[in-house]
């Protein structure tokens, strides 16, 4: 089955600002592909660029897609391994803009094995998938205040982004669980936010808190400390900007370096690389998140398949859309349902991108 062209979208989603201890985001820098085939068939992918993590912006990722689609011209869409090596041997990193391919060519063939992706996956039944919600760096009042309306909201599990500040971190632990309880689970995140000092600083004032992990304390460059760290924090760690692909899952849990990974596909350059970091994670008893930067339904039915097919991915932190997109413009794909996402029956991904949205952004035919 050949890849005849490849529509390439820039999909920009416009959002109430969301803010991480490494910046803020006024819209999701997303870019939507479609490659066809002359056998019928069509895959979706999309990608969510977030620059401070990946060093990606939706341009680089709108250029590169243009070479990618370009190379992939003529050739055969049901080896997804040669077709992810060519992407690799033609370019380093760039692994948000691979994601996209990797995903479009995932739903082609799971198109053409007539099954849903996660049963093409391996995967046998659908999971519940319950995921997380997230509140935004702010005043930690203001923190409570959204964490409370989350609850309100039927939301059991939150995601607390930190790592701006220590003494403003634990004001916002502390008054959200007052606000919320201790019976509401939660998920911090300080983005590589804190030093070594800071990190055992806040982690040993968050003891006594209902915290299930905390995601990446301190900057990738200082993975050589999280051992110690690992051996101090009453709080689990969980590496998410220090664990790309399986090598670094490889070298984090050979250093003892963490409790969990996440897993996510704008760093691992998509689903077949995902796989892998999977695999080297539940070898060791390394149980894994499905997270995402600020992707569409399109990007969000894929995770979701991903999530569904192996056990071992056992948190879900999948609120992506629900973080500020001001639109949804995706058709199919999953629904929540109080917070559990289910997947559709479609075969493939099975969701799209309404075409009267699609009428308006920058795009491209390679
Ligand atoms: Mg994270």
């Amino acid at each position: 089955m050949k890849i005849t062209h490849t529509e390439i979208y820039k999909y920009s989603i416009p959002m109430v600002p969301f803010t991480i201890a490494t910046g803020t985001m006024h819209y999701a820098q997303n870019i939507f592909i479609r490659i066809h085939t002359n056998e019928g068939l069509t895959g979706v992918g999309e990608c969510s660029a977030f620059p401070m993590i990946t060093g990606e912006t939706q341009s680089t990722c709108f250029e590169m897609a243009k070479d990618f689609a370009l190379l992939w011209k003529n050739k055969d869409a049901l080896n997804i391994a040669s077709r992810m090596n060519e992407l690799h041997a033609f370019t380093a990193y760039n692994n948000t803009a691979k994601s996209a391919f990797d995903m479009a060519l995932h739903d082609i063939n799971a198109q053409h094995a007539q099954l849903p992706l996660y049963k093409f996956l391996g995967g046998t039944i659908k999971k519940q998938l319950l995921t997380d919600v997230t509140v935004g760096i702010n005043e930690p009042m203001q923190m409570a205040a959204a964490a409370n309306n989350f609850v309100e909201q039927g939301v059991s599990i939150l995601k607390i982004k930190l790592g701006k500040n220590v003494q403003h971190d634990i004001d916002a632990v502390t008054l959200i669980t007052e606000s919320v309880g201790n019976s509401i689970k939660l998920r911090v995140d300080a983005n590589q936010g804190w030093s070594y000092d800071e990190a055992v600083y806040v982690l040993t004032a968050l003891k006594d808190f209902n915290i299930e992990f905390c995601e990446q304390p301190m900057r990738r460059h200082n993975d050589h400390l999280l051992p110690q760290l690992k051996t101090i924090s009453p709080v689990k760690i969980m590496a998410d900007e220090s664990a790309f692909d399986h090598y670094d899952a490889i070298r984090l849990i050979e250093a003892d370096a963490c409790d969990y990974v996440n897993i996510k596909f704008a760093k691992s350059g998509g689903i077949l690389e995902a796989k892998e970091i999977n695999a080297v994670c539940e070898k060791h008893t390394i149980k894994c998140m499905m997270g995402g930067m600020l992707e569409s339904r399109v990007a969000l039915t894929a995770f979701a398949h991903f999530a569904t097919a192996f056990d071992n991915i056992c948190f879900y932190d999948m609120d992506t859309c629900m973080l500020g997109h001001k639109i949804d413009p995706v058709i199919g794909g999953v629904s929540y349902n109080n917070f559990y996402v289910e997947l559709p029956d479609a075969i493939g991904i099975g969701a799209d991108v309404d075409e009267t949205f699609l009428n308006k952004p920058e795009k491209v035919i390679v």
